[in-house]
């Protein structure tokens, strides 16, 4: 369904994404997943055709979706593709809606430009979706405002959108991150049995590990614009290979008693002005040794995924 190969992307002289690489299945839910900073929604905004807006443009490697190079897609058929066959759920639903206009409007101009259905037909379709979407009296929140919503249901109308016109994937950019904890592990929920009723693909961009546990079939780590370490979900959760991936799994909390510390990892992304020579993770591995500071690994096959580090192996 979508193949995305040795992406960089470049906005003037600075190339903040390199060489990432990734594919997914029709049915399969894909996490990229790494702290802020580290390329997550570069890549769904190149996957969207969405970065001239902020001034980007990709520079080298190709996106298939569905057999179509989307690299050389003019911006009018993109415009088509866009909210059609790929739908996009953004990360803060209070700033996704128009606040002007009520919901039921906002969900049938998607359908009714994408399908080319009447405005009657694509109303009942819009009361048939956020009926999906477990949204309670779904004709009568037609007749709202977003303001009159809480944010976990101002999440919904937002996935009702990207539903509307029937997607093949679906890309969902940190779709929980605005919401609170409660209501973060009903959209996960609600995103996975999507999945699996409409058979959709899904990329599920998230800083959490947990999630990515949960629901996907396959990851990818990423870190300062590269992706460090991929493969099936089981697999790299039962033995990472890079000590970005250990030192992420390792935050997880346990929960198993009173007395648990919280983990992080010590230092920072590096920014894009300032990836360091070599593996840009060195400043902060346990593992580095002279050879990591003057030569970039390349992401070799290893098991059932691939990994980026000239030393990888289970953690110490
Ligand atoms: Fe650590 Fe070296 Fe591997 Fe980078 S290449 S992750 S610094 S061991």
């Amino acid at each position: 369904m979508l193949e995305v190969r040795d992406l960089e992307v470049a906005f003037g002289q600075i190339a903040p994404l390199c060489g990432v690489s990734f594919a997914l299945e029709k049915g399969e839910t894909l996490g990229i997943v790494g702290e802020s900073g580290s390329g997550k929604s570069l890549t769904a905004m190149s996957v969207m055709g969405l970065l001239p807006l902020s001034g980007g443009r990709i520079t080298a490697g190709s996106i298939i979706f569905d057999g179509q190079e989307l690299t050389k897609l003019p911006e009018a058929a993109y415009r088509k593709l866009r909210g059609g066959r790929l739908g996009l759920i953004t990360q803060n639903p209070m700033t996704s809606l128009d606040p002007l206009q009520k919901i039921g409007p906002q969900v049938d101009a998607v359908a009714r430009l994408h399908l080319g259905i009447t405005g009657q037909q694509a109303r009942a379709r819009t009361i048939e979706i956020l009926g999906t979407l477990r949204i309670p009296e779904p004709a009568l929140i037609c007749d709202r405002y977003p303001h009159q919503m809480s944010g976990g249901m101002k999440q919904r109308i937002v996935i009702a959108g990207a539903l509307a016109a029937n997607p093949d994937l679906l890309v969902a950019d940190e779709p929980t991150t605005a919401l609170d904890v409660t209501v973060q592990a009903q959209i996960i929920r609600l995103l996975d049995d999507l999945v699996k009723e409409r058979a959709l693909s899904l990329v599920l961009i998230t800083h959490d590990m947990s999630v990515v546990a949960q629901t996907c079939d396959k990851v990818v780590v990423m870190y300062a614009g590269r992706a460090i370490e991929q493969g099936p979900v089981e697999a790299i959760f039962a033995e990472p290979q890079h000590p970005y991936t250990q030192a992420l799994i390792g935050c997880i909390p346990k929960g198993l008693s009173e007395d648990e510390h919280l983990v992080g990892i010590p230092g920072t992304v590096p920014t894009v002005m300032n990836y360091p020579k070599g593996c840009p993770f060195h400043p902060r591995c346990i593992r580095a040794e002279d050879i990591c500071t003057k030569t970039s690994p390349s992401l070799l096959p290893r098991g059932d995924g691939a990994v980026s580090c000239h030393f990888p192996g289970a953690a110490p």
